[in-house]
């Protein structure tokens, strides 16, 4: 482990509220104490017990912590442990409402308030935080310059305020929310209650934006180093980037993630993974909770190996023995990449962190972020078609809520869906609606059996073979995941009605054949400003440009990562993240180039050599390039000499 910094020193606020409202009846419990009989965990992480200490001592704390460092129970702790009620600003309603769901489950009570509730809702709610047992509020930042809502919210015995992803603030950070500002209003209105501003993105600009915004002093910094020493980072390069990670994962046993960035990527390979015989799932943002639910926990278990996803998986998700990440895509830049490899190793014992590319990955990169800054114009057109879609009129629609399907918006007004998509989140940053893609699902079928089972069961229906074969056809991954079907397509390719289709695939349901989940639910669509003429129309241009800039800088970033030119990877990251102290790690891919010699060829042949029956000579050098593999040939001659290894025809072996 590296030792953590700590920055700043520990001073008393000079004024603390306090409340005396006749239902604090349970006495202060210790934060120990609170920790062990919630959540059953032994002890607080090192710079977990920082935090609270601080924040229990009434202090502001700014709490820099890498993915996966538990910042959440830096407030949910000291929630339970103060008297009155905590506010946790949090960006993502999906994140929110998984956060209060596990909170509930373990007999916390929290509620969440965001967009697209009904009024008489948020009104109890809001009464139960006012007179109530409610101990964390979760927010969404959109609601806090609602004057009705402050008003009330000033009436609530709040003793902490908790934002959460902080950096969503800052302009300079990788996902800029406008509505994250109105924080500071929260913030005047509490100006003696201790705030936790909390965030895993601590570049140098991120984190002073953070702390001129919310008023914090730079003393109030607690930051954990981004330095993990038992991560190896390589970065390959490989035209058969397929079959290189087919061979990687049949050598590395242990828990693997491969973050690729479509959702049909993801489905592709966790198929050709499965076909062979490889234990992979795919996960993505398409699918169901419920069924991301079943294969997180069936990864978590380790009965699947490998986990094959789009960004959408990881956050929250709590599994120690990760070994191996792959990026089989490249990520937007190095905060993402760094969140998302950082997912290995988390129990300190060595893992992997391989991005495995072609050569097309640079350029497909730069494509992507270029799709995520539509011209303004274009935005301009999806807002007008949005209203048409919704059917509202000029000067209506504040506050309404909307069922929403993607995919048929674009389609009726031929965009993309990318286009789409990247146009209504930009209507979101600046504002205009809010989405709520939790909600957002088809119905969804997924074969739970093998060949044989499914061609025996069919047999006795030809309809149902049918149906069968038309599904087979049209959709990919039906063997690894559950994929989202449309019945009324099938029913017109099939000249069918589509409730026979609906009746089939209900029958192959009760058969045990397929698994299918009927959806009625819909993503939504939140209107926060009433429609206005398109020459009213406007979004933050001089803002949207800015992080235009700011995002193909990182993007820069993540490709200078790549760079044969890097000295070490690890420092590169750890500079970025604005640590100047950081001394090459010695074991990724750039290190190991660096030391000429023996090492590097003995290392890797005694971690190929881990199952200790032998590797052929064969499949040794297939993880060289063709260029090096004369080198490599006569490092092996060079080990055997000196036997370090032996070489009995065809095979190399360990020498122990
Ligand atoms: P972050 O928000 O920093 O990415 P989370 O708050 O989601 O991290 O926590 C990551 C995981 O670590 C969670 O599953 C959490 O239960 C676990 N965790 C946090 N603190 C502790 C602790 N003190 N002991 C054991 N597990 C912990
Ligand atoms: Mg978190």
């Amino acid at each position: 482990m590296k030792i953590s910094k700590f920055e700043g020193t520990i001073t008393k606020r000079s004024q603390t509220q306090s409340f005396e409202y006749p239902y604090f009846r349970h006495t202060l419990k210790t934060a120990e104490t609170i920790l062990k009989q919630y959540w059953g965990f032994p002890s607080f992480r090192p710079l977990q017990k920082a935090i609270i200490d601080r924040v229990l001592a009434g202090e502001d704390v700014l709490a820099l912590l890498p993915t996966g460092g538990g910042k959440s129970l830096c407030y949910q702790v000291p929630a339970m442990v103060k008297e009155g009620l905590t506010i946790v600003v949090s960006p993502l309603i999906a994140l929110m409402k998984d956060q209060v769901a596990r909170l509930k489950a373990i007999g916390i009570s929290a509620d969440a308030i965001y967009s697209g509730m009904d009024a008489s809702e948020i009104d109890r709610l809001l009464d139960n935080a006012r007179f109530g047992h409610t101990r964390l509020l979760y927010l969404s930042p959109e609601r806090l310059n609602n004057p009705m809502f402050q008003e009330r919210v000033t009436s609530m015995p709040v003793s902490l305020l908790a934002i959460d992803e902080a950096h969503c603030i800052s302009q300079w950070g990788h996902d800029f929310r406008p509505s994250y500002l109105e924080v500071g209003a929260l913030r005047e209105l509490f100006p003696s209650v201790p705030l936790l501003a909390l965030t895993a993105s601590a570049t140098k600009e991120v984190t002073a934006e953070i702390l001129a915004l919310l008023k914090i002093k730079d003393s109030a910094v607690v930051r954990d180093s981004f330095g993990r020493e038992n991560l190896n980072y390589h970065v390959i390069r490989r035209a058969d980037q397929l079959q290189y990670v087919e061979r990687l994962l049949r050598k590395s046993k242990g828990s693997t993630i491969i973050y690729a960035r479509h959702r049909r990527k993801c489905v592709e390979l966790a198929d050709w993974l499965m076909a062979k015989g490889i234990h992979a799932a795919a996960y993505h943002g398409g699918m169901a909770m419920m069924d991301r639910d079943r294969i997180q926990e069936a990864w978590v278990r380790g009965e699947k190996q490998v986990m094959v996803a789009t960004n959408a998986f990881g956050m929250g998700v709590d599994k120690s023995d990760v070994r191996l990440v792959i990026h089989y895509d490249l990520p937007a830049g190095i905060e993402e990449y760094y969140q998302e490899a950082g997912r290995a190793g988390r129990d300190g014992k060595p893992a992997y962190c391989l991005i495995v590319i072609n050569d097309a990955a640079q350029d497909t990169l730069i494509k992507k972020t270029e799709q995520s800054y539509p011209e303004i114009e274009l935005i301009k057109q999806i807002y007008a078609s949005l209203h048409i879609y919704l059917d509202t009129a000029v000067g209506s629609g504040l506050d309404e809520t909307f069922d929403f399907d993607l995919e048929s918006f674009a389609a009726r007004f031929n965009y993309r869906v990318i286009e789409a998509y990247t146009a209504l989140k930009e209507l979101a940053r600046d504002g205009w609606i809010a989405i709520d893609e939790t909600v957002l699902k088809g119905s969804r079928v997924q074969i739970i059996t093998d060949t044989e089972t499914l061609q025996t069961g069919l047999e006795t229906d030809p309809t149902m073979d049918q149906l069968m074969k038309a599904l087979l056809r049209g959709y990919e991954g039906l063997w690894s995941s559950m994929v989202r079907i449309r019945e009324d397509k099938i029913a017109k390719h099939l000249h069918w009605d589509a409730r026979e289709v609906k009746r089939l695939l209900t029958r192959l349901k009760a058969l045990e054949l397929i698994d299918y989940r009927e959806s009625t639910e819909r993503s939504q669509v939140t209107l926060l400003r009433e429609r206005v003429p398109l020459i009213n129309f406007t979004i933050d241009e001089i803002n949207y440009k800015f992080r235009k800039e700011r995002a193909f800088a990182r993007m820069k970033s993540m490709i200078d990562y790549l760079a044969d030119e890097v000295e070490c990877r690890e420092v590169f990251i750890r500079q970025y993240f604005n640590e100047s102290d950081a001394l090459p790690c010695g074991h990724c891919d750039r290190c190991l180039n660096d030391q000429t010699g023996n090492d590097l060829a003995l290392n890797s042949v005694y971690k190929a050599l881990a199952d200790k029956n032998g590797i052929t000579i064969k499949d040794f050098l297939a993880e060289y390039q063709t260029e090096q593999q004369p080198f490599v040939k006569k490092e092996l001659r060079q080990l055997s000499d000196e036997r370090k290894i032996k070489i009995v025809e065809d095979k190399i072996y360990r020498n122990s």
